[in-house]
């Protein structure tokens, strides 16, 4: 087992709120909030950053699995923001790539 963090909650051995998860993905809260609605989704194999993604397919599907947690989050009407930091200078802080899903508040522009 590595020692990734969202490998291990993926896996079970760390405990999450989960909202959604199908055999490839899980949705679970983010422990820091930053808005009413924020819930990180991720694909169950590790990749570390979007940078090392190859799968177009897999992180298509993990942005429409985030889209279908902003519907049934209730968000989906008002609007909500998907955003995937990617390497320090954005501010990824767990290497295991993750969209974060916010909403439920009004978001300005442009992002911090
Ligand atoms: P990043 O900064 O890498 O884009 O996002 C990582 C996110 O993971 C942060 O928003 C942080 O609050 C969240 N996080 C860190 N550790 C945990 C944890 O143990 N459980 C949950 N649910 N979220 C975590
Ligand atoms: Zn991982």
């Amino acid at each position: 087992m590595n020692d990734c963090l969202f490998c291990k909650i993926a896996a079970g051995e760390i405990p999450a709120t989960k909202v959604r998860e199908t055999d490839r993905f899980l949705a679970f809260r983010d422990i820091d909030p930053q808005a009413p609605t924020h819930v990180l989704a991720i694909p169950r194999d590790h990749v570390a950053s979007l940078n090392e993604a190859s799968d177009a397919e897999l992180i298509g599907s993990l942005v429409l699995f985030a889209r279908d947690v902003a519907k049934e989050e209730g968000v989906a009407d008002g609007g909500y923001r998907l955003v995937i930091n990617t390497n320090a200078g954005a501010g990824q802080t767990v290497f295991h790539v993750h969209a974060h899903l916010l909403g439920g508040r009004p978001m300005r522009w442009p992002p911090g």
